[in-house]
């Protein structure tokens, strides 16, 4: 049934690659550019296709670290994450030393010879992009600015980028995260009744496990506002037991991060 859609685990999080019938797009480039080299010529020999473009869902490194590799073809995004890609390069990456690098290449990233490539072609809110099929590029924000979902409906596939975090507690970290347009993003896509959802990271998931994430996101979100009315702390809430569970049990550090910014998110809302 899916023989236009392939994907792959390899890298940190999922990159995946979509067949619009003679036009083949690769959707994140993974966090190691030999990588995705790799991969891409694994895509063109099995679509016995040149790949098109690159299509990104958001700026995270684990996402975009192999972007060089589609330097010759379309790189595609929304305008924020082209923004966010460049002030990341100026304003943090330059700064980096070589023991700062050395750290980045032990958590799995590649970045001996990395040429941090930003997106060439950008939209705002919504872009469609034709082939025989149509593949419909939706800018939600939510997990970052300028997050992004992409929809082939005619297969009703639907690539979510780190809008979904399959069975694994989602990274929320990000200081442009805001976990209320996250939650609305996830039942949007609950909306388009999908019948196959690459998540950003974990298995390929379905429409319950998407009601399964935006139950924990809609408990999370009720959890922190009234903690916070009760006037508790971020580590309190951070460290209280009730907060509630979604496949955090390898994920503790993650966790925390990400339960700090959402309060973080809730304290600003309430200025
Ligand atoms: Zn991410």
């Amino acid at each position: 049934m899916n023989e236009h859609l392939i994907w792959t685990d390899v890298g940190y999080g999922n990159s995946s690659a979509i067949d619009l019938g003679g036009r083949v797009f690769v959707i994140d480039s993974m966090n190691n550019w030999e990588l995705a080299t790799e991969w891409r010529s694994d895509i063109e020999e099995h679509f016995n296709c040149p790949v098109s473009g690159l299509i990104l869902t958001h700026h995270h490194g684990d996402h975009t670290f192999g972007n060089q590799v589609f330097s010759d073809v379309s790189i595609i995004s929304s305008l924020e994450i082209r923004q966010i890609t460049i002030d990341f390069e100026k304003e943090f990456w330059i700064k980096q030393t070589p023991e700062d690098l050395d750290e980045w290449e032990e958590g799995g990233y590649g970045v001996k010879n990395l040429q941090l490539t930003h997106s060439n072609v950008c939209f705002e809110n919504k872009l469609y992009i034709h082939g025989e099929r149509t593949l419909e590029l939706i800018q939600t924000n939510g997990h970052t600015d300028g997050s992004t979902y992409l929809l082939e409906p005619e297969t009703k596939t639907l690539i979510a980028g780190d809008l979904v975090f399959n069975k694994e507690f989602p990274y929320g970290g990000d200081e442009t995260c805001n976990i209320v347009l996250w939650q609305k993003a996830i039942e949007s896509l609950i909306a388009l009744k999908p019948e196959i959802v690459i998540s950003g990271h974990g298995p390929v998931a379905f429409i319950k496990d998407l009601e399964e994430i935006n139950d924990f996101f809609l408990k999370s979100i009720d959890f922190i506002r009234n903690k916070l009315n009760e006037g508790l702390t971020s580590e309190e809430i951070n460290e209280d037991p009730r907060f509630p569970e979604y496949y955090s049990q390898d994920r503790v550090e993650r966790k925390k991060v990400t339960i700090e910014r959402w309060v973080e998110f809730f304290r600003e809302e309430k200025k």
